[in-house]
């Protein structure tokens, strides 16, 4: 699976923690091992944590099997009292906000559809 994590490019504080691998989808459990975070309204630093959210994206199929990522990212507060933000979830590279694919997924797909 290492080779997945460089393909990736995975930032270094998420870890592939299980696989699975089944007829038709390949299934990767990563975890963010972050201590801290940045508000993204704000940009305060935050050392306490909210709790976590699971979410599912899509990568690029292996070998003609299906690529799913479920990334377990952790919510912080925002501990400065002026900001509007009371707590956010963190992003990564490969899971931005509201995105259901990686990048590479998005432009392999928009291609597969041309
Ligand atoms: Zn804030």
């Amino acid at each position: 699976m290492n080779y997945i994590l460089s393909e990736l490019d995975m930032e270094l504080d998420l870890e592939i923690i299980h696989h699975e691998l089944t007829p038709t989808e390949v299934i990767l459990f990563i975890e963010s091992m972050t201590v801290t975070a940045t508000c993204p309204k704000c940009l305060q630093i935050s050392h306490r944590k909210h709790g976590q959210s699971l979410r599912k994206i899509r990568d690029i199929p292996i070998s003609k099997k299906d690529v799913y990522l479920y990334i377990r990212l952790n919510k912080w507060y925002c501990t400065n009292p002026s900001c509007p933000c009371k707590y956010f979830t963190e992003s990564t590279r490969i899971a931005p906000a509201y995105q259901r694919s990686t990048l590479r997924a998005t432009h392999f797909y928009k291609k597969a559809e041309l």
